[in-house]
């Protein structure tokens, strides 16, 4: 469960979020969609406690992420609070961002290790599953420089379900890739959709893909959620003006 209570994230004079509400339930699919600067990817950093909040609270299962109790009070979360709160959650990003100097394996295999503490044999029986999983079981001792932009990215994608995340953040994940290595990323997502309860946040330009993978679609505009809607009400008939524009722009 993710929920944003009147979060509130400005950047100088430039607000960016303005008092937000939303939330996803436990397993739930949203995608947000919205103009350029509209604040999507801070939505995301702000889960990734790459970004705080100027004001409000954000939840992320029973815990909050950017708060901590203190006896009966909620104070700011500090750097220990949020690293263990943001180990939930997994982000895949536009660059793929593998670790170079690692084969496939190792790149699965690290943070579980060191962060998760688990047995070698277990996190590397696990990798395997995954890299079958995202179809690059034959990839395992490959270099990440020997693979193609759309193989690196199924890789950063099983390296963030090797940690085992409640919620996995998807950030434009296919807008550095030709399009058929996009389809193929694409395609594992969705499978990674229909087959895991992970919680999925995108952030995406690809609406088809958008419709297809999504429970709820949520438009965003001047910072805040203008439409919520499930993905046929918001492509065939959406309501706002602005969402039209959008979506004409777009598609
Ligand atoms: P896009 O679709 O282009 O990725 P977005 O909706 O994801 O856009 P954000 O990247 O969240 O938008 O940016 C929202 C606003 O916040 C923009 O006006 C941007 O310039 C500003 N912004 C984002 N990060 C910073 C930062 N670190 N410092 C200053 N301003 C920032």
């Amino acid at each position: 469960m993710i929920r944003f209570d009147k979060v509130v994230k400005r950047f100088g004079d430039n607000v960016v979020l303005r008092e937000l509400d939303f939330q996803a339930r436990p397993g739930e699919h949203v995608t947000l969609i919205g103009p350029s600067g509209s604040g999507k990817t801070t939505i995301l950093r702000l889960l990734m406690g790459l970004e705080r909040v100027n004001g409000g609270t954000i939840q992320v299962g029973d815990e909050y992420l950017s708060h901590m109790r203190r006896g009966d009070k909620l104070v700011p979360a500090d750097e220990r609070h949020l690293r263990k709160v943001r180990r939930r959650i997994g982000m895949v990003f536009q660059q793929f961002n593998l670790f170079p100097n690692m084969n496939v394996l190792r790149n699965l295999t690290e943070a579980p290790i060191s962060v998760l503490g688990q047995p070698r044999e277990q996190a590397e029986a696990r990798a395997k599953e995954l890299l079958d999983m995202v179809g690059l079981a034959e990839k395992l001792t490959a270099n990440p420089a020997e693979l193609s932009g759309g193989q690196q990215q199924r890789v950063a994608i099983a390296r963030a379900l090797a940690m085992q995340p409640d919620v996995l953040l998807l950030d434009e994940v296919t807008s550095a890739l030709d399009p058929e290595l996009a389809a193929g990323v694409l395609d594992v997502l969705r499978d990674i959709a229909r087959s895991t309860d992970v919680t999925l946040l995108c952030v995406t330009h690809a609406m088809k893909f958008a419709r297809d993978i999504s429970d709820r679609v949520l438009m965003f505009d001047g910072g805040k959620i203008i439409e919520d809607a499930p993905p046929a009400e918001i492509f065939d008939s959406p309501r706002e003006a602005r969402t039209r524009d959008f979506l004409q722009s777009v598609i």
